[in-house]
């Protein structure tokens, strides 16, 4: 049921003309991995190689994506990685909030679908889409966030520790461990109904 109700979201993704980033994709990248996952991954927009691919996270960020993620044992396949903006910036510059603004109702539509536990916001973009707050990551991060009976845990954008270094990968361990801690705190818990992120009009 979640599958097929992806894979339709998907492709209405991939029909997409709503901003102009549709005159300039490769691919639309629409998101990865298991439709079950209690953990989902957001991040900004699809680089270089994600746009020749049509596959969230996979090049040098993604490769540190998947070593961190190993290190808290989980699996690509254990979780789900979309972005706030599914299809590529030109040049990778900044996606705009009127392209922001179109392309969120499909990120509403997969939290909704997959019905995670834990949200990672990954870097500024995510975070202040989803938590509504201007504060930078800097500050926001190494804490978990009640969301709509989720939580959120956001931390840096993984190109960040590749361009920031050892004290922005032991940040970003840090707030891995604390990921798998709320997933350990939440697995007893029975699941309520966690309202519709885009009929709460949540982002
Ligand atoms: N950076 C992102 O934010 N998303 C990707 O999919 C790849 C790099």
């Amino acid at each position: 049921m979640t599958d097929e109700a992806l894979r339709e979201l998907g492709e209405r993704a991939r029909q997409c003309t709503a901003c102009r980033l549709a005159e300039t994709r490769t691919n639309v990248v629409f998101g990865d991995g298991s439709p079950e996952a209690r953990v989902m991954f957001v991040g900004e927009g699809p680089g270089r190689n994600e746009d020749l691919q049509g596959i969230p996270f996979v090049g040098a960020a993604g490769q540190l994506l998947n070593r961190l993620l190993g290190e808290i044992d989980m699996r690509r396949d254990d979780v789900y990685i979309a972005n706030v903006v599914k299809c590529r910036p030109p040049g990778n510059r900044d996606p705009r909030p009127d392209e922001i603004a179109s392309c969120k109702g499909f990120l509403a539509d997969q939290i909704r679908l997959i019905d995670p536990d834990v949200v990672v916001t990954l870097g500024n973009f995510a975070t202040k889409l989803l938590l509504k707050q201007e504060m930078g990551i800097t500050r926001l991060r190494g804490h978990a966030y009640p969301w709509w009976n989720r939580t959120i845990v956001p931390t840096f954008h993984p190109a960040a520790a590749l361009r920031g270094g050892q004290s922005v990968l032991d940040k970003m361990r840090e707030d891995f461990s604390l990921v798998e801690s709320v997933l350990s705190d939440t697995a007893d818990i029975e699941e309520s109904e966690a309202p519709e992120p885009e009929q709460m009009g949540l982002f």
